[in-house]
């Protein structure tokens, strides 16, 4: 199951704050054995979004995130919902941020940050990847991880190897940033690329000594004795 933890309230309403309508996706795999997923939660984050003058076009949870033809298939009958927001607020791992991205003509914000992978990855099929950095930035980015999608994990914009927008350490990958850039213009938010993105933090590589200490992680550490 992958791990996943609330961004803090404060940081979601800073991100949201250009905007009056929201459209509230929650993932229905790992984030409802986390903890951090299932219609309650949702409905919560619906409450306090309006408490805060944000108004919410709908709540839907999806089985799995991490599944773009699942996610088409059961929007379509929200299309409407969608339209009328302004962008959509994510409950899932990053990789379920990403498929969304994906199909959705909207920003797509993470509420949650992924932690660790811990095993079972969901029906994740596709090419997305999560580096689990602990503090998921993909309304930053387009929905394009640059910890993934670019091998120098570069945060702040392409490196100079780039060329015919193509990754230098392998012509035939894409450049992670190109792909950033293009998938912020489709969504017509350039300016985001003005906003400086601060340094990783690497200490999230490892899951707290405190997580290690939950029910989650009873199995794992009972093998280890
Ligand atoms: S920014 Fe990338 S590595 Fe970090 S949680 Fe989001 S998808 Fe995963
Ligand atoms: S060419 Fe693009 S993807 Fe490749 S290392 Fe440079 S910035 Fe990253």
């Amino acid at each position: 199951m992958i791990l996943t933890e609330f961004k803090p309230i404060e940081e979601i309403l800073e991100r949201l704050k250009e905007e009056k309508v929201v459209f509230i996706m929650g993932c229905g795999g790992c984030p409802e054995g986390a903890n951090t997923g299932g219609m309650e939660v949702l409905n919560d984050m619906k409450t306090k979004l309006e408490e805060n003058g944000i108004k919410v076009s709908g709540v839907i949870e999806i089985d799995f995130l991490c599944q773009k033809a699942l996610i088409r298939s059961r929007l379509k009958p929200r299309k409407q919902e969608i339209e009328a927001a302004d962008s959509v607020l994510v409950f899932s791992c990053g990789l379920g941020v990403q498929a969304s991205s994906a199909v959705i003509d909207k920003v797509c914000h993470p509420a949650l940050n992924t932690i660790t992978f811990g095993g079972i990855t969901g029906m994740w099929q596709g090419t997305e990847r999560c580096d689990t950095c602990g503090n998921c930035i993909l309304d930053l980015t387009g929905g394009i991880c640059p910890y993934t999608a670019c091998p120098k994990k570069l945060e702040n914009g392409p490196c100079a190897g780039q060329g015919n927008d193509m990754c230098e350490t392998d012509p035939q990958r894409d450049c992670g940033w190109v792909l950033i850039y293009k998938s912020l213009k489709r969504l017509g938010q350039l300016d985001r690329l003005m906003q400086f993105i601060p340094p990783r933090d690497y200490r999230k590589i490892l899951p707290s000594s405190e997580l290690r200490k939950t029910r989650l992680w009873a199995l794992d550490e009972e093998e280890a004795e």
